[in-house]
This record gives structure tokens, sequence and C-alpha cells, in this order.
């Protein structure tokens, strides 16, 4: 069954309910229970990114890892970022691009350095011969009950992983970017609800939100469109690696979102598809939200 298979979207995927578990940040997606569905098996392309080049941070696992799939499959090269500590999922992932006939690039590095953000992006134009499609999903959410333990450091770096990292990328990478191109960033429906304990999280969403749109007014004169996905609840490593507290995970998604489950990566896949993709060309400054039904503005 294919990602075009009609089927009820209750049901399409199975409802999850993880056993408590928890990992270090940033997780080993292969050491999840249940291991999340990426399209491994069911992502099939249709041509729509023929010969682009694509750039997705946060390739190794979850979001990221479904979209390096999907955008091989629909014919893309890849290059990946992910932490260093994450080869493990990332040499999987690379395997699943090269077995769609594309070219895999790695990059591992710590997004939360400027000097990395640049090397990643001259790495990207020098193995690809060019850069058109920039994917920023890289992500770093830790809950924190009280303000009180909430620690300066941990603050910031949210905000250096989400936001900052995802300016350093582009500025790098605009001089780059033949008209035409795209960037596409990641939000979350907690830039509308934000949750109690992830204050730092869901703010830095709600200023990726803001940045893409300032931008993509900015960068459509220079035919670069820029846009954003804001994923619901979705079963990816962040959730048991601190995300969110572990004693929640056998409930995870099933009563914030109106579907009543949580959304597998693979779900997350198309919109970033359509968004890069040239079918999108009048879509500019837009969020597109794939959550469930929760209310968005
Ligand atoms: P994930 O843990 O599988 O992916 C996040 C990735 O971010 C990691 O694999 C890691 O490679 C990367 N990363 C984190 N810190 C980094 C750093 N300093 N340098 C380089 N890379 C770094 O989890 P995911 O849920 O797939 O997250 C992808 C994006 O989706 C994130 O931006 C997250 O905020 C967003 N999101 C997730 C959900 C959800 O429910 N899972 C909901 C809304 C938004
Ligand atoms: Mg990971």
């Amino acid at each position: 069954m294919d990602q075009y298979a009609f089927a009820d979207p209750r049901t399409r995927y199975p409802r999850i309910s993880p056993p408590v578990q928890q990992q270090e940040e940033p997780g080993l997606q292969q050491e999840m229970t249940p291991v999340p569905d990426l399209g491994e098996h069911g992502y099939r392309g249709t041509g729509r990114l023929t010969g682009r080049r694509a750039l997705i941070t946060g390739a190794d696992s979850g979001i990221g890892a479904a979209v390096a799939i999907a955008f091989a499959r629909e014919g893309a090269d890849v290059t990946m970022s992910y932490l260093p500590e994450e080869e493990d999922d990332a040499a999987q992932i690379a395997a699943l691009v090269e077995a769609a006939g594309r070219s895999v690039t790695r990059v591992p590095g710590d997004l939360t350095d400027p000097a990395y953000c640049r090397t990643l992006v001259d790495t990207a134009v020098h193995a690809m011969g060019g850069l058109d499609a920039v994917v920023n999903i890289a992500g770093k959410q830790r809950w924190v009950e009280r303000l009180e333990d909430l620690d300066d450091a941990l603050f910031e770096e949210t905000y250096r992983t989400n936001v900052f990292a995802a300016f350093h990328v582009i500025k790098a990478a605009v001089p780059h970017l033949p008209p035409g191109s795209t960037i596409v960033n990641t939000a979350s429906a907690e830039a509308y609800q934000p949750a109690p304990d992830r204050i730092d999280y869901a703010s830095t969403k709600a200023a990726v939100n803001n940045l893409s749109k300032g931008l993509a007014q900015q960068l459509v004169e220079r035919g670069i469109r820029v846009n954003v996905v804001a994923p619901g609840p979705t079963w990816t490593a962040l959730q048991p690696s601190g995300g969110v507290d572990p004693e929640t995970l056998p409930d995870f998604g099933a009563s914030e979102a109106p579907i009543g489950r949580a959304a597998q990566p693979v779900e997350q896949a198309p919109a970033y598809v359509f968004l890069t993709s040239a079918e999108s060309s009048f879509v500019v400054g837009a969020t597109l939200n794939v959550n469930g039904g929760m209310p968005s503005p």
C-alpha cells in the first residue's frame, strides 16, 4: 500500500501506544519501540523532484529521514546533516537514498555552530554540483516542567538549534540558489498551542513561522520560494529522548489530534515534497499544517 492508496485516515496508520521508554538526546531511531514508519516500504515517487539537489537537516531520523527517502524517490540528490552520534541511523537512510538511484552526501556536525552551517552548505554545493532545495528539519525539544529548572544554557541551545541554525544555513545557501529554488522550514502545532512544559521549544516554532513569512517576501524577488511545514504529534526519536515526559508516551498523540492518533513520519513527507516541487509555484510564505486536525490560524 503506497501513499496514494484510498484509505480511512484514522486507521491508515496504526494507533500506537508506545511503552514508557527513555534514551539520551538526540536518541537513536532504531532503538525505539515501535520503530517509526519512514515510508521505506510505502512511499512511491512519481518524478516530482527530478534532477533537484537538496540539502536536508535532521535527515538521519524521523521527519527528516522520511523526507530524505521521499525526495530521493521523487528524483532528487540529497545531502544529509545530522549529529555525529547519529551515524548509525544516518547510514540506514543514506542506503535508502542510494537504493533509489540518487547520490547521497553525509555531513555530520553540530548546527549550533555557525561555521558548521557554512561548511555544510559548501559541501552540499560541491558534492551535488549545485543546490536548489534547502530543507531545515533539525530541531531540539526538551520538556521541563518548571521555569526554575529550565537552564539558561538549554533555553539558548533550543533557540540556536531551531532558529539560529536555519538562519545560518539559509544565509550561506542563498548565494548559490538559482531562481526556482525552494526553502522549507519546520514549525510545529506548538507554535499556536504551546505546551506549558516546553516554553522555549514552542516559542522557537512561532519564530520559525514568522521568520519564514518575512524571508519569503524578501527572497521571492529573486525567484526563491520559502514555506513552512508545521507538524502535529509525530512518532520520532525526539519524543523518547527528552522531548516529552516519558510517562505520557502511551497516550502520545491520541488526545491532542482530533484524528485520534499520532502521525508517522511518512505522513509528513508529502508536504515537504509539495512545497519543494515546482507544482507549488504560487505558494509563498505559507505554513502547511500537517497535524491531524488541531486548529491552526
Ligand atoms: P528527530 O529526533 O528524529 O529529528 C531531529 C533531528 O534534529 C535529529 O535527528 C538531529 O539530527 C537533528 N539535530 C538536533 N540538534 C542538532 C544539532 N545541534 N546539530 C545538528 N543536528 C541536530 O525528531 P523529529 O520529530 O523528526 O524532528 C524533526 C523536526 O520536526 C524538528 O524540527 C521538530 O521540532 C519538528 N516537529 C516534530 C514534531 C513531532 O511530534 N515529532 C511535531 C512538530 C514539529
Ligand atoms: Mg536523529
